[in-house]
């Protein structure tokens, strides 16, 4: 399989190469030349798969020629062992039409894992072969940090920076990250906000003196592998609901659009997709974008659900690109006159083409507390904010009663256990295999929000490339 450049100018690809290289060196998104699709046998047969044998089969189109079947299966078990629900992703029945995908059973309890512990293990297993060495380097405020470090704790020929504003994540978010005691982790308290953090990274990733001595590169969702390793679990709700005999719609609580664009390939694939509703919270670009087409950024407000305190989404790129006839000229100016003016318009034929598939909501504070209750007493069940804003969003959708909802659950409710408790009256407990973080002895590096501290500090603890 090659990968093209949603800006058209960089250089094709194979998935080996994509994986590492993170972002195109034109700027843009790496996408598949085209969509591998199944029938509606193939689909058939996959129904009664184990999780891991159900991602080999979904992945295998996307990696061929890098890996073998057997290597993506060993690396798949290896990534899909460490969750602690042998289903991986279990569904949970709401009601009659509802489902919850529970996303958070992996290590640091948000879906990011079951993209990231995958990820990790990729990078392993192509520097060995290349017998090279990748220095990722990040900024976080919340959930990717954590799934990061814990992906890649321990592996060969990986360094680890990771960048937090001092003082400014949660007591747990923090401790997630600073209890990982392996020599490749580096955790720094860096004195200012997020953005003075993500600043210093974006900085490094063009400081020639660093990307001269170090392969460095991001985690983020604009790396192809992780947005491939979450299409597997929409295909693995929607057999467990009767597909490819019948439709499933699905409700994505959305911030960078990664994980509603795996839903969206999914769709490519030939899975019978009803509709994708993207929830947001009231930082609503994309609402804004789907409903008038007007896509235009304005300043974050800070919400009880962070990881969709977004303003610009990246992965919307991959979206538009592939609506717009995978024009690479064309997006490459469209997105120049985004990021000169941070407005932009949609095109007829991304509009008409998102239309067709996607439907959205923006959910306020008070809306998410009102789910969160509703479904503490109508089941049982206890929401994190995020995944709160994704069923309010689903159940005001006006999907046919005959179709299956699913509400993807993203973060497991005790990672936001004040804003849980303020709504439901209960506060959730973390589960047990990581109950004693409070107890466990942290480890980080305090430096000033100066970035020649922080080159320094990554020159001195890093591993060159080959
Ligand atoms: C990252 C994250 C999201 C947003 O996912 P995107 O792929 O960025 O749209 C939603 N909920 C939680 C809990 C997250 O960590």
């Amino acid at each position: 399989m090659k990968y093209i450049s949603t800006r058209g100018s960089a250089q094709a690809l194979d998935f080996e190469g994509v994986t590492l290289a993170g972002l195109a060196s034109d700027g843009g998104l790496y996408v598949p030349e085209s969509w591998p699709r199944f029938t509606e046998a193939e689909i058939a047969d996959m129904a009664g798969l184990s999780y891991v044998e159900l991602a080999v089969r979904v992945m295998s189109p996307f990696v061929a020629g890098s890996l073998t079947e057997d290597e993506l299966r060993d690396l798949c078990t290896r990534a899909y062992g460490r969750f602690s629900h042998v289903a991986v992703t279990p569904l949970v029945q709401l009601d009659q039409q509802h489902q919850l995908l529970e996303l958070f059973h992996g290590p640091t309890l948000a879906f990011k894992d079951v993209a990231l512990q995958l990820l990790g293990r990729l990078f392993e297993h192509f520097l060995q072969k290349r017998d090279d060495h990748l220095t990722i380097v990040g900024a976080t405020s919340g959930d990717t940090g954590s799934a990061a470090i814990d992906a890649v704790a321990g592996r060969e020929r990986v360094d680890i920076f990771m960048l937090h504003p001092r003082g400014r994540v949660s007591d747990v978010q923090r401790r997630q990250m600073t209890t990982v005691r392996a020599p490749n982790v580096h955790n720094l308290a860096i004195e200012g906000s997020f953005d003075d953090a993500q600043a210093m990274v974006k900085r490094m990733f063009v400081d020639q003196a660093m990307t001269g001595k170090y392969r460095i590169t991001a985690v983020n969702s604009i790396n192809w592998a992780r947005l491939m390793a979450q299409v597997v679990y929409y295909f693995a709700s929607a057999l467990q609901l009767g597909a490819p005999h019948r439709k499933v719609a699905f409700s994505v609580p959305t911030g960078n659009f990664g994980d509603v664009f795996a839903g969206y390939v999914a769709a490519q694939m030939g899975l019978p997709v009803e509709r994708l509703i993207v929830a947001t919270n009231v930082n609503d670009i994309l609402h804004r974008a789907l409903s008038t087409g007007d896509y235009s950024a304005g300043t974050v407000t800070p919400t009880a659900a962070p990881s969709m305190d977004i303003q610009v989404s990246s992965n919307f790129e991959r979206l538009l690109f592939d609506l717009g006839g995978r024009d690479g000229a064309a997006m490459a100016e469209q997105m120049r006159g985004f990021e000169a003016t941070k407005a932009m318009q949609l095109t007829n034929a991304q509009r008409e083409g998102a239309a067709a598939l996607f439907s959205s909501a923006r959910v306020d504070a008070e809306a998410m507390a009102r789910a969160m209750s509703w479904t503490y007493e109508n089941c049982g069940e206890v929401l994190d904010p995020h995944t709160a804003i994704g069923l309010h969003a689903a159940r005001e959708a006006g999907v046919d009663a005959a179709i299956p909802v699913v509400t993807l659950a993203t973060a497991h409710p005790a990672k936001f256990s004040d804003a849980v408790e303020r709504a439901t009256g209960v506060r959730p407990a973390l589960p047990s295999r990581i109950g004693d973080l409070f107890e466990r002895s942290e480890s980080f590096a305090e430096l000033p929000g100066e970035y020649d501290a922080v080159a320094a500090y990554v020159s001195q603890h890093g591993t060159p490339s080959a």
